[in-house]
């Protein structure tokens, strides 16, 4: 090992000492072990050993393997002002040590007893001395040791009775005590540090020569280990340098973990926390927080280390170009994460078949029936169109059901105020606020369409939300529809013979036929119900007459109309009131939702997602959470401003 000469201690001029911040006030045990910690580093040690007892009130102990102090210096060690590290005041912008001030020392020796043993080198023997208001209690005594310094602390604060009880308990400050301990054991990982309560075995103990990772994983845990990733940046212009190890955005906790070290100085700045914040926002969900050990360099003339010696805060200069700039690079090395792109990957791409939850199960309990898809191929739209010339043409209108939407029915089904009730409670205020103010940007295709809330960009499953929303109009218009009028009507029947034909069917399962008479049958069976709720009109002949109204300017495709109503004859509970409702409303939902990739390029599909839904869906979608699935932030505009400054 290299060995290092211990430093000469001086007396600082008078004018220095006036120069210099009031003296620091050691305010509770975790000060004083970051003080003698930054001592022990500044005499090159390389094992650090802390002992407390009653979380550093009654014993704080602090071995190193560092220089020791000079046997002549031992006298005035413990005097204010004195220091190795720092003759004048010109010196001070130039320090790279940690301690300069010379006060360490001094201000334990007035608020507790200390001792301090120490050999360097040279010296044959350990010194051994005790201290009391800066002064050597009684002479030099020497000692058998090996090189290094034993710094003790009794009784912290005796002479203090109000201080000591202003503290917190003996758990709490040696828990600060620990945080102050892992951060350094981290920053140093080359530095083998140990700490533990007196008469137990270590609480925290890192070997010599570690890396920085072992020490995150040993001391922070697997957890946030396995999320680290790098981030480096070095800066010519403000001449600085940072190193860093944040979580991946896989990675979340209720409380941001930041340590930060500058010049290697354990120190605050709310102006990097707020940077990091900012930085994660737009990659993790409110409320969760990431890890970031963090490391800078700053040209020491720049760094305001004299602000105020009790606080950690720190200001330096350029502070906001180089938080912008260390911003930009946690920023950067989010996005190109693998991780980053993976979470935003599970959107579904546009164009993939969202046929999930559209299989058709049963018509009777006997037979079970597969569709293929509910939302048909294109060349499959034919097989209506050439239906619906045979039985002449279709026109389709919009009718008040009621002379004016004044003459609203009152709606007492218990049933049906329930699922209100259900969606009212599911809402999220916040969320409803978002959506008031999110702006429509363009339709992508038949699944998504890109909404902008303020500097973020969302890609939304339109068809979802829309979906969502005209589930809430039918559950809150129930009875009051306005009718979409088929003239003529449509044979029920024909309907579901199409139906059949677009599913899988095998010989096994009966004849088409009979299966789509008895689904025709079930639904007319129904009629009265269906007409009187939800204003789907079947006439004694079995002809569809009408459908709801959930949306001005908007009319279902009617390509789905014969899947849709197998499904109402085959997904739909008809035995109990809530359930019949429920699930009726959902069906319905979807089929007023599935959009054909010809809707999608029309301009009248355009123009109802910009001119009704968007509006419906600002104005009163009650959203719960559940409703974000849907959609994605594709990016923060901001980052993407900035990837263009660079281009
Ligand atoms: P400062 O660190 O600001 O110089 P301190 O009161 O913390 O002031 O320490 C006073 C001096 O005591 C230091 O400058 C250093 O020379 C000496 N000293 C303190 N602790 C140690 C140690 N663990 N090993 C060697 N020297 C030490
Ligand atoms: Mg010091």
């Amino acid at each position: 090992m290299e060995c290092y000469n211990p430093g000469i201690i001086k007396k600082l001029e008078e004018a220095v000492v006036n120069r210099i911040a009031a003296g620091e006030i050691i305010q509770r045990p975790s000060n004083s072990v970051k003080e003698l910690i930054e001592n022990c580093l500044d005499a090159k040690s390389s094992l650090i050993q802390i002992t407390v007892k009653n979380g550093g009130l009654k014993l704080l102990q602090i071995l190193d393997n560092g220089t020791g102090i000079r046997k002549e210096d031992m006298e005035i060690v413990c005097k204010r002002f004195t220091t190795s590290k720092l003759v004048d005041f010109e010196d001070l912008s130039h320090i790279a040590t940690f301690g300069f001030r010379g006060e360490a020392l001094a201000s334990i020796s007035h608020v507790a007893h200390l001792t301090i043993q120490t050999k360097t080198k040279t010296e044959k023997n350990a010194y051994k001395a005790s201290y009391v208001d800066g002064e050597l209690a009684a002479p030099l005594t020497p000692c058998a040791g090996i090189q290094g310094t034993i710094i003790t602390i009794e009784d912290l604060f005796y002479n203090m009775p109000q201080r000591k009880q202003a503290l917190k308990s003996p758990n709490e400050e040696f828990q600060k005590i620990v945080d102050v301990v892992m951060k350094y054991a981290v920053q140093n990982s080359k530095v083998g540090f140990t700490l533990k309560k007196q008469g137990q075995s270590p609480f925290i103990r890192t070997m010599p020569n570690s890396t920085q990772k072992d020490n995150i994983k040993n001391l922070y845990g697997m957890q946030i280990f396995k999320e680290l990733l790098d981030v480096e940046l070095k800066d010519d212009l403000h001449r600085f340098a940072m190193k860093a190890l944040i979580t991946k955005v896989s990675y979340s906790a209720k409380k941001l973990t930041f340590l930060l070290f500058i010049n290697n100085r354990l120190v605050d700045s709310s102006a990097l926390k707020l940077a990091i914040d900012s930085a994660y926002s737009s990659f993790l969900p409110k409320g969760a927080h990431p890890f970031v050990y963090m490391s800078l360099e700053l040209e020491p003339t720049n760094v305001d280390v004299n602000i105020h010696p009790t606080k950690h805060e720190v200001h330096f200069l350029n502070e906001e170009d180089i938080v912008e700039k260390i911003k930009g690079a946690l920023e950067e090395t989010l996005l190109s994460s693998k991780t980053t792109k993976k979470v935003y990957q599970q959107m579904k791409l546009p164009g993939a078949p969202s046929n999930e939850k559209l299989e058709v199960k049963n018509v009777t309990q006997n037979e079970a029936i597969r569709a293929d898809s509910f939302v048909r191929t294109d060349s499959k739209d034919q097989k209506l169109e050439k239906f619906l010339i045979n039985s002449q043409s279709l026109k389709m209108d919009v009718c008040l059901r009621d002379e004016s939407d004044m003459n609203m029915k009152e709606v007492k089904l218990t049933s049906v105020l329930n699922m209100r009730k259900r969606i009212q409670d599911a809402c999220s205020t916040d969320l409803k606020k978002t959506f008031r103010s999110m702006v429509f940007v363009g339709v992508v295709d038949k699944t998504f369409a890109l909404y902008q809330y303020g500097f973020r960009m969302y890609l939304c499953n339109i068809s979802k939300l829309c979906e969502e929303l005209f589930y809430q109009r039918l559950v809150f218009k129930f009875q009051n529809f306005k009718e979409i009028r088929f003239e003529p009507g449509i044979s029920l029947k024909d309907l579901m013979v199409i139906a059949f034909e677009s599913i899988d069917w095998s010989k096994a399962d009966g004849s088409k036929e009979d299966a789509a008479r008895r689904a025709t049958k079930l639904l007319m069976e129904k009629s009265a119900l269906l007409k009187e709720y939800f204003s789907v009109k079947i006439s004694e002949a079995g002809l569809l007459e009408s459908l709801p109204s959930l949306l001005n300017n908007h009319e279902p495709n009617i390509t789905f109309l014969p899947m849709y109503l197998l499904r109402l004859a085959t997904k739909v509970n008809w035995n109990t009131e809530e359930d019949c409702f429920e699930s009726f409303c959902r069906e319905t939902a979807l089929f007023y939702s599935s959009f054909s990739r010809a809707d999608a390029t029309s301009k009248k599909h355009k123009w109802m997602i910009e001119h009704s839904v968007s509006p419906a869906l600002k104005k009163e979608l009650l959203p719960s959470t559940q409703v974000t699935l849907n959609m994605y932030e594709l990016t923060n505009l901001q980052i993407l401003f900035k990837v263009f400054e660079r281009c």
